[in-house]
């Protein structure tokens, strides 16, 4: 069956158009295609195509399923191969239209370690062509096949129906995230990890920086420091010579189901998948979730979706150009049936089966609104604490029929969280060139409360907010903080960081760091990175030694913050009833006080925070009548057992914390 404009003939047809525009599929009622294969198929035409089948290839040991959805083919074959390359074994296997654009083809025996791709013959007139499966689950040699893999071989020792998932969050602000990429965790030599750029690289345990044995690095560095999950940058199948294994951040997918094989030790067999799981396992082990970074906005150029269904899984305009709404040229088509299908299945696929822990949306607004409702309570089905947000904006505008998922629609979903730009800009100024923020300068009080309270207008729920500084676009903090204050110390700019990292760990919503920055990583003034060489991009662990009480700072807020509720609210109720302003010095200061009486495992009657912004003057701020504690100077988070009351000095760019 296929896909058409005109119903009005509902003549059955398996023949090739003349004019090569080619004709439907032969199973059900259907007429010619008027769609040219350059052009979009019209959304309401689509929808008369739609199917509910699991697709890809399913494999058991007697028999492997494949099935296809392909409207617009005369004809669709599943080719198999006996290896990744060549053609040694090239069997072709005319698979059968079993209705509404699906192909399905059951070849018996066992196909485990055999690759396939699909063969699509008089597709709307375009030439005919192998390509690989946009389902594959374990693309091979830079997504030319899929390979066949019994999926239960390839789990880790350990890996357990139960087990296999990240800690149990009770609440989204519960979370403190970390974005790392695979490579730039371990490349250094400064790592002390022998599997240097590999996903196996992060299972090894104990490893330091080579004879600083209290500098952990890596995996034990992540554990160290405290944060509950970790968001790796894109590893889903990217586009780039996996044979030459240059850095890439990998924003270019090209099969949504398979790991990269640049971090894998094989790029021909099932090594991406074992490994990626062993990955995960390691982290699970310790305590870790893993965030995976997704990037259903566009697709590598390469990738088969348009060869699957001509003018179907992309936006174009009327004259048939495509829609570039991410800035790299192709907008995935989301509210189109069968794509919106697909981004669902693919997700589900990975917590399913890899036991991830959530997802961060790369330019979520392009996936349309009504994708990212039913991706999400898909997703609730299997797990209710798994965590989604993304970044709530696009690169351009799109040809998008539908609603956007941006700042404004947030509320029309369960709990999808989005990045906090503002928020962002505020605390350090925007994230390339030289102004300044609030940690430089004392600028914008009144947006920095906003996002201490964590409820900006679009955030219903404070865990809706994902509050943060830096992350791999742009600048690493620490060379933000030298391009906008060039004239000041190493040590001024280590004291604005700390501010910084207060400011992050007292606010209500959920903080993200990026890996690194914690103690001063630099790439050297490199704003995108994204292809720049591991000298740039690795992290460099001798920077953690000699920012040591940055490092420290950082870990012991992430303690605090985890110990104590009054930081992790869940409700903006919550936060209006027990957030209040107090008086304050003047205006580039601020000072609070949150309520922790009643709340559940706060051993804290009240928190009182004091922020200087000041870039030159120490600041007299009051406490609230009575007896307090402090927990931190802004230097240090230390217990102290004197008591304070009254009048309290807070040096310039400090924040100091008091608990009674
Ligand atoms: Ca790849």
């Amino acid at each position: 069956m296929g896909l058409t404009v005109d119903v009005v003939n509902a003549a059955c047809t398996g023949a090739r158009d003349a004019d090569g525009i080619g004709i439907m599929a032969s199973k059900t009622p259907s007429v010619k295609d008027k769609v040219p294969a350059r052009l979009e198929v019209p959304l309401e035409v689509a929808e008369q195509f739609v199917s509910d089948l699991p697709l890809g290839a399913f494999y058991t040991a007697r028999e492997t399923l494949f099935r296809v959805f392909a409207p617009r083919a005369t004809l669709v074959e599943v080719v198999l191969y006996e290896e990744a390359r060549g053609d040694v074994g090239r069997l072709a296997t005319v698979m059968e239209d079993v209705g509404s654009g699906v192909w399905e083809a059951r070849i018996k025996g066992d196909l485990e370690g055999k690759f396939y791709v699909w063969r699509f013959i008089g597709n709307a007139g375009r030439p005919d062509v192998e390509v690989i499966d946009i389902y594959a689950t374990n693309a091979v040699d830079s997504s030319r096949r899929g390979r066949i893999t019994d999926f239960k071989k390839t789990n880790p020792a350990g890996w357990r129906e139960s087990g296999k998932v990240g800690p149990v969050l009770k609440a989204p602000t519960d979370a403190v995230l970390y974005e790392l990429h695979v490579r730039d965790l371990t490349m250094s030599e400064t790592s002390g990890v022998k599997q240097k750029g590999k996903y196996l690289g992060w299972t090894e345990p104990g490893t330091n920086m080579p004879g600083e044995d209290a500098v952990s690095t890596a995996l034990d560095h992540i554990v160290e420091l405290g944060v509950t999950h970790v968001q790796i940058l894109p590893v889903q199948d990217y586009e780039w010579d996996e044979k030459k294994g240059d850095y890439f951040w990998g924003y270019m997918t090209s099969c949504f189901n398979s790991p990269e094989g640049i971090y894998a030790s094989d790029i021909y067999d099932e090594s991406r998948v074992k490994e990626l799981k062993a990955l995960i396992a390691a982290l699970h082990e310790r305590g870790l979730g893993v965030i995976l970074d997704v990037v259903y906005n566009h697709t590598a150029d390469h990738a088969s979706f348009d060869a699957h269904v001509p003018g179907y899984y992309y936006r174009l305009h009327g004259d048939g150009s495509k829609s570039n709404g991410s800035g790299v040229g192709n907008d995935f088509r989301s509210e189109i049936p069968m794509a919106r299908k697909f981004i669902v299945d693919s997700l589900k696929f990975w917590v399913e089966e890899y036991g991830v822990d959530g997802f961060r949306f790369d330019l979520m607004s392009l996936v349309d609104l009504e994708t990212m409702q039913m991706a999400e309570s898909e997703l609730l089905k299997i797990r209710r604490d798994l965590l989604i947000y993304g970044e709530p904006w696009s690169a351009g505008d799109s040809a998008l029929h539908g609603r956007w998922t941006d700042k404004g629609s947030l509320e029309e979903t369960e709990g999808i969280g989005a990045f906090n730009d503002d928020f962002r800009n505020v605390i350090k100024g925007p994230p390339d060139g030289d102004e300044v923020g609030f940690i430089q300068a004392g600028y914008s009080r009144d947006a920095l409360i906003e996002g201490l309270k964590g409820t900006p207008a679009w955030a219903p729920k404070p865990g809706q907010t994902i509050n943060y500084m830096t992350c791999h676009d742009n600048m690493v903090l620490w060379d933000k903080l030298k391009a906008s204050s060039r004239n000041i110390s190493d040590e001024g700019h280590v004291q604005m960081a700390k501010l910084g990292y207060l400011i992050l760990m007292v606010s209500q919503g959920i903080p993200f760091l990026h890996g690194g920055d914690e103690f001063g990583r630099t790439k050297h003034g490199d704003h995108n990175s994204y292809r720049s060489p591991d000298s740039t991009n690795q992290i460099d662990w001798s920077l953690k030694k000699k920012n040591w009480g940055l490092y420290n700072f950082v870990r012991d807020l992430i303690a605090l913050r985890k110990a104590h509720p009054v930081f992790r609210l869940r409700t903006k109720a919550e936060v209006e009833g027990r957030f209040a302003l107090r008086p304050h010095p003047w205006y580039d200061t601020v000072c609070f006080t949150i309520d922790g009486e009643g709340l559940e495992g706060e051993t804290w009657n009240q928190v009182c925070v004091m922020i200087n912004g000041s870039q030159h003057m120490t600041g007299t701020f009051q406490l609230p009548v009575g007896k307090w504690k402090r927990a931190s100077d802004g230097m240090r988070v230390a217990s102290q057992g004197r008591s304070w009351e009254g009048a309290v000095q807070v040096p310039k760019r400090t924040g100091m914390i008091f608990w009674r």
